[in-house]
């Protein structure tokens, strides 16, 4: 299996190339053309894997298709932790280097000054820990409704951090015809009943 027989675009691809990946993980090479497709996903796989990749190129592919209604977010990837964010944002930004996307961090510690600023002038992706992310909507800074894309990482940390609340709510303010696709390392009965309540149809993968 090769990266370009996934269906990835040129951009994404070439991105890839100057990564140095020779070949796509098993996370990838059985995910990526699902998020192509526009399915939902459950993916249960541990760091180190690939996953982020997994998500972020056939994401960084789709959203190279269709154009954002102005100033509002496209697609939206919630971590546990500020750690995990400021890591997938590294990683969004090293695949998307061939992109002209703007990008925003929601994460708690830091002032809300240079996150409103970035949201004032519109972002495509946003990559936040829940918290941080509701704070930005109670105070009206943030509009859900045009997400076409949610990512749900590291969904049993979530659960070990007291998230999942947090994670019904933030579903709940993002239109259903999105596409979710969900991350987890173990699948306690607290983890499936969400996959159940918030995954239309999903694909599952097991690595
Ligand atoms: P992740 O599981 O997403 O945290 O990725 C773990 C590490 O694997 C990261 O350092 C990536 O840069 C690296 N990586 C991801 N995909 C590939 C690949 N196809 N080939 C080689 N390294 C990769």
């Amino acid at each position: 299996m090769t990266f370009s027989e996934l269906g990835l675009s040129a951009k994404v691809l070439a991105a890839v190339e100057s990564s140095g990946y020779t070949e796509p993980t098993p996370i990838q090479a059985a995910a990526i053309p699902h998020v192509l497709a526009g399915r939902d996903v459950l993916g249960i796989a541990q760091t180190g894997t690939g996953k982020t990749a997994s998500f972020t190129l056939p994401m960084l592919t789709r959203l190279e298709q269709g154009r954002a209604r102005a100033r509002m977010p496209r697609t939206l990837i919630l971590e546990p932790t500020r750690e995990l964010a400021a890591q997938v944002e590294e990683s969004f930004g090293k695949y998307g280097q061939n992109h002209k996307l703007s990008m925003a961090l929601l994460i708690g510690g830091v002032s809300f000054g240079d996150q409103d600023a970035k949201l004032t002038r519109g972002v495509d992706v946003l990559i936040a820990t829940p918290g941080r992310l509701l704070d930005h909507f109670e105070r009206g800074r943030l509009l859900l409704t045009g997400i076409e894309i949610l990512v749900i990482d590291e969904a049993d940390r979530m659960l070990d951090m007291g998230f999942i609340p947090d994670i019904e709510r933030i579903c709940k303010l993002i239109p259903p015809s999105r596409q979710t696709l969900f991350f987890s390392a173990t699948m306690p009965p607290e983890i499936q009943r969400l996959t159940q309540q918030f995954l239309r149809n999903p694909e599952r993968i097991e690595v």
